[in-house]
């Protein structure tokens, strides 16, 4: 039976650096943050009915952001059961034919160091190409999803099975991205405003919109925060996870080929 992370009421599921939480239980209601590939997406809910029961079903289901690796499995748990699908509060305004900002590619270089953190999978790299062309935004050019949102995350509100939970509109990744903080245990599920590196947190330094990027980094840094549960790289545990973290415009140190490209094509001049 999958255990809990860091003792905290929620699991983890993720193929490589693509990662799908699971938040509560079925008393208190049960989250999916994030099912964004659907061989993740399935082994969440298999982690769910080896934990809760075989008839234990997802109450909610949300994405941080809409990019295909963030709700690319929702079609999957939609086929099998009928949790509440909430979006991003900006995808309000992308479902009404507004187009999304993508990344610069040298933006996107800048990334690369996340993918080496962890070991390879290709059925997750071959799962990843294959939804981005068809859901989410950012291979097709609009929000593309094959079903209604039943609402949207807004920070003035709070999904029913996140009690205790407060959304947080954090732009600059995408405009829509999104994270859910949980102050009495120090817990951000930070989507991809935060990712990962060799046990650092990193603000992601792929991003649209750089004073955005800015903005976002300042008010999460202004939150306690011991548990940080990225989109991206392993979660990580200590008593102030800022302490270390880069910053979205630091380059990333590491003497590997990946980092070695990021710090050349990503250039980082701003
Ligand atoms: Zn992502």
């Amino acid at each position: 039976m999958p255990d809990p992370l860091f003792g905290l009421p929620i699991r983890l599921r993720s193929k490589w650096i693509f990662n799908c939480y699971i938040v509560g239980n079925p008393d208190t209601g049960i989250t999916l943050v994030d099912p964004g590939l659907p061989s993740v997406t399935a082994e969440a809910l298999d982690c769910l009915t080896a934990t809760f029961g075989p008839d234990t079903s997802p109450d909610t289901m949300l994405c941080t952001h809409a990019h295909p690796d963030h709700l690319g499995g929702m079609p999957h748990v939609l086929s099998q059961h009928r949790p509440t699908v909430l979006l991003p509060s900006r995808c309000r305004s992308y479902l009404a034919g507004e187009q999304p900002r993508g990344s610069r590619v040298d933006n996107l270089i800048r990334f690369l160091p996340v993918l080496a953190g962890q070991k390879f999978d290709l059925t997750a790299m071959r799962e990843f190409a294959g939804a981005g062309r068809q859901i989410g935004f950012g291979g097709p050019k609009m929000l593309t999803i094959p079903f209604e949102p039943d609402g949207f995350l807004d920070e003035a509100g709070t999904p029913d099975s996140l009690d205790g939970w407060q959304v947080i509109e954090a732009p600059g990744h995408t405009d829509d991205s999104t994270c859910l903080y949980h102050a009495a245990s120090a817990t951000l599920l930070s989507g991809d405003a935060v990712v990962t590196l060799d046990g650092r947190a990193w603000f992601n330094p792929e991003w649209v919109d750089t004073g955005l990027a800015a903005a976002t980094e300042e008010r999460l840094r202004s939150l306690k925060v011991e548990h940080l549960l990225p989109g991206h790289g392993l979660p990580i545990q200590a008593p102030d996870v800022w302490r270390t973290a880069m910053s979205f415009r630091d380059r990333p140190k590491g003497k590997g080929i990946l980092a070695r490209c990021s710090r050349r094509l990503g250039r980082w001049n701003y």
